[in-house]
């Protein structure tokens, strides 16, 4: 709790001008019990499994690439089912590109209830942008998205959570594109994402200029440390228990923080060919594909989850208290 009054700065100002009706709301705070203080989501980033990180600049065949795109259409299909099975809406983060080469599988999508976010247009770390090439990224996903399904669209995920102290300019981008809300920025220390010292839970995250709801992935708090338990390796390689504890410290906690989650189509698919991956790469990749349709199926059943968006309207309405944060915009890169 100190920690977070640390980064408080000045008392909430509304954001950007967009005024959103909400119902009484269910994410109250301190006095209230923790069932309702925790607003778990569930989301999906949607990508073809030859754009993942780990095989940027491996050789892949346009047969292969043609397999994987229609690997994740059935992919995601399964995962439509299994969603709609356990009465779940979610969101799904999806590439623009995917958005022009399958309109039907986005649209089905957000037919069945789910949110349709963007996930850039063709998967690249917000790394290789410049300001100017991100705001153009960031709109041409945004349109043919919004295009596809006839919505408009709220929320971004960047690519292997690139949004980072040295990308910190791309909230501005972010703000000034029209998005109300932004899920990359993952408070963890790892080789390729993570700004360690961002808040846990929904915070404000100031630019240079604008700001942006931020809903972090999911962490649990332990010995220290930021375990960044949301998906990927931990929800494939370790105990489902750790992802559960997770999301119980969540419930607990005392500021309400949202159990976001997030996983892959990929992850799904055990029979996809595997890529030419290196040994440490091949083994994070496919650790635990076999189970995961299982493990969300346990997890769909103890757990009560929900779309980003809904969580960002309550926060929206309460938000007078949300934590803000910014990075030492001596530290930040500026490009
Ligand atoms: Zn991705």
């Amino acid at each position: 709790m100190s920690a977070m009054r640390e980064i408080v700065q000045s008392p909430y100002r509304p954001l950007g001008t967009t005024s959103v009706s909400t119902g009484a709301s269910a994410l109250t705070r301190t006095g209230s019990s923790p069932a309702v203080r925790v607003a778990n989501v569930i989301s999906f980033d949607v990508e073809e499994h030859d754009r993942i990180e780990a095989a940027v600049g491996l050789p892949c065949s346009p047969e292969l690439k043609a397999n994987y795109a229609a690997r994740m259409e059935a992919a995601t299909r399964r995962l439509l089912d299994q969603l709609a099975a356990a009465k779940v809406t979610a969101t799904f983060y999806i590439v623009g590109e995917i958005a022009r080469n399958h309109p039907k599988l986005v649209r089905d999508i957000f037919a069945a209830g789910h949110e349709i976010g963007s996930h850039s247009w063709d998967h690249r770390r917000i790394h290789q942008f410049t300001p100017a090439s991100f705001r153009e990224d960031l709109r041409k996903s945004k349109d043919v998205l919004e295009q596809t399904i006839g919505a408009t669209v709220f929320g971004f995920r960047a690519p292997t959570f690139s949004l980072m102290r040295e990308t910190w300019w791309a909230i501005d981008a972010l703000a000034e594109c029209g998005f109300e809300y932004d899920s990359s920025i993952f408070p963890v220390r790892h080789d390729r994402y993570g700004l360690p010292t961002a808040p846990r839970v929904p915070f404000v995250a100031q630019g240079r200029e604008r700001e942006i709801l931020e809903l972090p992935p999911l962490t649990y708090r332990v010995a220290g440390m930021n375990l960044p338990v949301a998906g990927g390796g931990y929800f494939r390689l370790f105990p489902l228990a750790v992802m559960r504890a997770g999301l119980r410290q969540a419930a607990r906690s005392e500021v309400p923080q949202v159990g976001m989650l997030y996983f892959h189509p990929w992850e799904f698919d055990p029979d996809q060919p595997k890529l030419p991956l290196g040994r440490l790469a091949r083994w994070r990749t496919y650790v635990g594909v076999g189970r995961t349709t299982d493990r969300l199926a346990q997890l769909l059943g103890e757990f009560r989850f929900r779309r980003a968006i809904d969580t960002v309207r309550e926060l929206r309405a309460n938000s007078d208290d949300l934590p803000r944060f910014q990075v030492d915009a001596t530290d930040a890169a500026s490009v």
